[in-house]
């Protein structure tokens, strides 16, 4: 099957559901047993099935089974959120006393996991330069457990060399952790290229509405246990209503994207001629640093990039950016909607310099392209009307 058709097809079974197209939401805490063999059979292992409601219902095995199957992995854990799924997959590879690495460029909350919660329970962590490809063997030690790559990164989108990272990292015995939420599962294919982990914040573009909080995990049936059993030891579980949402939104999501992707272009190329710009962040350009490395292991690029501007004051960013039209300001990205945000790339990071200042981040929506350029172009009047 071609990857839009098993999109189309992945988790549903209408056949067990009165033929209804969508799996239904099923809501449950407890689910009953007609006998004590029944009820029992379940000690040894409760992930199997229907067991009690924080375990799933089929709604969410659904939604697991679909993004399993489009990641290329075997199995998929549905969580609260994509932050949720980051933590329950370090917390299920790592204890005191042991070494995680992470990219400098990971998203702002792994990062105040790892400082805040990791390190107050013995496991250290150190940031490498997400560009460091197989010279990341010397920061391995011997109790380095997990490598964490998210390529390419949050907000500044350093495309990573992750089969490098990943032969060395698995050469020293250390399992990989990918946040892959910007690609989504259609345009990298995890388990094809060295990772052990996926993770995607469906939240994005899989939810696609900005209206529901979900993250799902993936993996090979080898790692499935150690991260189940995780989730389940501390009660990080998902909603059904949320993963009904995420398999609506999964339906549209190569559509979507192709759309998504469309419309960033023709604001890239808008930008490249606006003197406000200094540089652009997006690995789908073809100058864009990353774009080889992009180009040999994605098969497509979504709506989400940064641009760097030309020293500014910030109250002219203020101006250009208080007053959009279409542009929303706020976090999280991948609905229908366009959305942009202002960051300051030098205070999120510990092991990389990064001489660029004030820097923008566009979530392109599905509005017309020719609109959006209208309301930045008018942006940037008010950004020089201020200076
Ligand atoms: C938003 C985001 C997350 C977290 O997802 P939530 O569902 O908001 O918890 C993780 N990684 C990246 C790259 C994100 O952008």
């Amino acid at each position: 099957m071609k990857e839009d058709t098993r999109i189309v097809n992945a988790g549903r079974e209408p056949e067990e559901n009165s033929g209804i197209v969508n799996p239904p939401i099923y809501r449950a805490s407890t689910v009953t047993f007609p006998s004590v063999e029944i009820l029992e059979s379940f000690d040894k292992n409760p992930f199997d099935g229907v067991f009690y409601g924080r375990h799933g219902t089929p709604t969410t095995f659904a939604l697991e089974e679909a993004i399993a199957e489009l990641e290329g992995g075997d199995r998929g854990i549905a969580m609260a959120s994509g932050l949720a799924a980051i933590t329950v997959s370090l917390l299920a590879f790592l204890k005191s006393g042991d070494h995680a690495l992470i990219a400098d460029c990971v998203y702002g909350p792994t990062r105040h996991f790892c400082d805040q919660v990791l390190k107050r329970y013995g496991v250290e962590t150190t940031y490498y330069d997400p560009l460091i490809g197989d010279g990341i063997e010397p920061l391995l030690k011997a109790n380095t457990k997990v490598v964490f790559v998210e390529s390419p990164g949050s907000l500044t989108f350093e495309v990573q060399d992750i089969p490098a990272i990943a032969k060395v990292a698995h050469a020293k015995g250390a399992v990989v952790i990918l946040d892959n939420s910007w690609a989504t599962p259609l345009y990298f294919k995890p388990f094809a290229h060295g990772v052990d982990v996926s993770i995607q914040a469906a939240t994005k573009y899989i939810v696609g509405h900005a209206d529901a909080m979900l993250g799902v995990i993936t993996t090979q049936e080898q790692h499935y246990m150690t991260i189940r059993k995780t989730a389940a030891n501390i009660g990080a579980c998902s909603a059904p209503e949320e993963c009904f949402l995420a398999l609506r939104g999964l339906r549209t999501l190569s559509i979507r994207l192709e759309r998504h992707c469309a419309t960033a272009m023709k604001l890239c190329e808008w930008l490249k001629g606006q003197d406000e710009v200094e540089h652009i962040l997006y690995p789908a350009l073809t100058e864009d640093a990353g774009h080889a490395i992009w180009k040999r292991d994605f098969t497509g690029a979504p709506g989400l990039f940064s641009f760097v501007l030309k020293k500014t004051p910030k109250k002219a960013v203020v101006a250009m950016l208080d007053h959009m039209k279409l542009f929303a300001m706020g976090y999280s990205w991948g609905g229908y909607e366009s959305l942009i945000l202002p960051f300051y790339p030098k205070q999120l990071r510990t092991a990389t310099d990064w001489s660029g200042g004030t820097s923008i981040r566009i979530h392109a929506g599905l509005e017309d392209a020719d609109d959006l350029i209208q309301d930045l172009d008018e942006g940037f009047k008010r950004m020089n009307a201020a200076l």
